[in-house]
């Protein structure tokens, strides 16, 4: 989008949020910091514009977030009062809300706030920025807009946002932007060491446990270019860990050296494979998770897929393989 149309998208934004009384904000099921954090900054800057708001989240937030204000308030049902308007966040389709995508889409008017690559626009208008490096980022733009004072609480939550899809500042997609946005929060109340000590070093000993076990699964690919481990539901009960405890597993196997992709598979319920894929930039594996029915960004991306856990294992790890050799040949080219 060029700087015309963002303004114009912004704009019309603006407006529908300024005419609304009720707006019902939600994001993607399984959320992590940047959807937690963009969905919860934006309620409390519309709830100080007088608005009713209902937090809405098909599932509930991994416990490293309930520090965050307003986590205690997310539903996982619609309420029983009607809203004209809807803003999803941080979700590359409407069907990333999972159960809750028919009560956005009988809603009067739908805004879709996100910076996925794979963005498959819905609702009337799109504030969508593959560019930011989370959508936070580009809530903290819309409150410009609507001329939010951001206070300690909602530069809290964004910045919670930035952080973690940023990888705590290091991942390639964190900008000149990212930092300025974020030292913007900074100087609005947010806590640097206290958001980043509740998120990072709070895990429990059950999370840290499935991490061991997914360590002892390493297994190198395709000349150490690929490095997947794999979990089992077994692992799960042996631990005592949750589903949401495999965050942060994936950053260990992306910060071996000389690997090129990352892959994390996780065995889930109803036959199902959830994967998660980095890259070093030298293939895109939105593209490839896209193929399998997931999205993501070029460096980060993920699916859910059927089939036990070898099949999707050796069916990604085919497509991966066959990725890298044709950037290994265009390289050689
Ligand atoms: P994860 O590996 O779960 O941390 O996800 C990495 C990125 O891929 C995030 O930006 C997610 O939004 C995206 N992603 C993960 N799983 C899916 C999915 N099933 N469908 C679409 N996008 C996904
Ligand atoms: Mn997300
Ligand atoms: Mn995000």
């Amino acid at each position: 989008m060029n700087e015309t149309m963002v303004t114009r998208s912004r704009n019309r934004a603006v407006a529908l949020i300024q005419s609304s009384k009720a707006v019902y904000l939600g994001t993607h099921v399984r959320p992590d910091g940047d959807a937690l954090g963009s969905l919860l900054g934006l309620a409390l800057a519309l709830e100080g514009q007088g608005k009713r708001v209902a937090r809405l989240s098909a599932d509930p937030a991994p416990q490293s977030y309930w520090f965050l204000p307003g986590a205690d308030g997310l539903s996982c049902e619609p309420p029983e009062w009607p809203a004209e308007v809807g803003i999803v966040v941080d979700c590359d389709g409407l069907t990333r809300v999972g159960p809750l995508e028919s009560a956005f889409a009988r809603l009067p008017h739908l805004i879709d706030i996100d910076h996925h690559g794979t963005d498959q626009a819905f609702g009337e208008v799109q504030l969508v920025d593959s560019g930011a490096a989370a959508a936070a980022e580009i809530v903290y733009g819309l409150l410009g807009a609507l001329g939010v004072q951001t206070d300690a609480a909602i530069a809290s939550c964004l910045y919670a946002g930035i952080l973690t899809d940023t990888g705590r500042f290091c991942y390639g997609n964190t900008t000149a932007e990212s930092l300025r946005i974020a030292s913007e929060l900074v100087a609005a109340g947010a806590e640097p060491h206290d958001i980043a000590r509740r998120i990072y070093e709070e895990r429990s000993f059950a999370a840290t446990h499935l991490l061991g076990v997914a360590l002892t699964r390493l297994s190198p690919n395709h000349d150490s270019e690929i490095v997947s481990a794999m979990l089992t539901r077994r692992d799960f009960a042996d631990t005592g860990a949750t589903p949401s405890d495999t965050e942060g597993i994936i950053d260990h196997l992306r910060s071996i050296g000389g690997r090129r992709v990352a892959a994390l598979f996780v065995e889930v319920e109803g036959e199902q494979v959830r994967v998660s894929l980095r890259s070093d930039g030298s293939v895109d594996v939105a593209e490839m998770a896209l193929s399998f029915g997931g999205g993501g960004h070029a460096m980060a991306a993920g699916c859910t897929a059927p089939g036990s856990l070898e099949e999707v294992r050796d069916r990604v790890l085919a497509a991966v393989r066959s990725a890298l050799s044709r950037s290994n040949c265009s390289h050689a080219g």
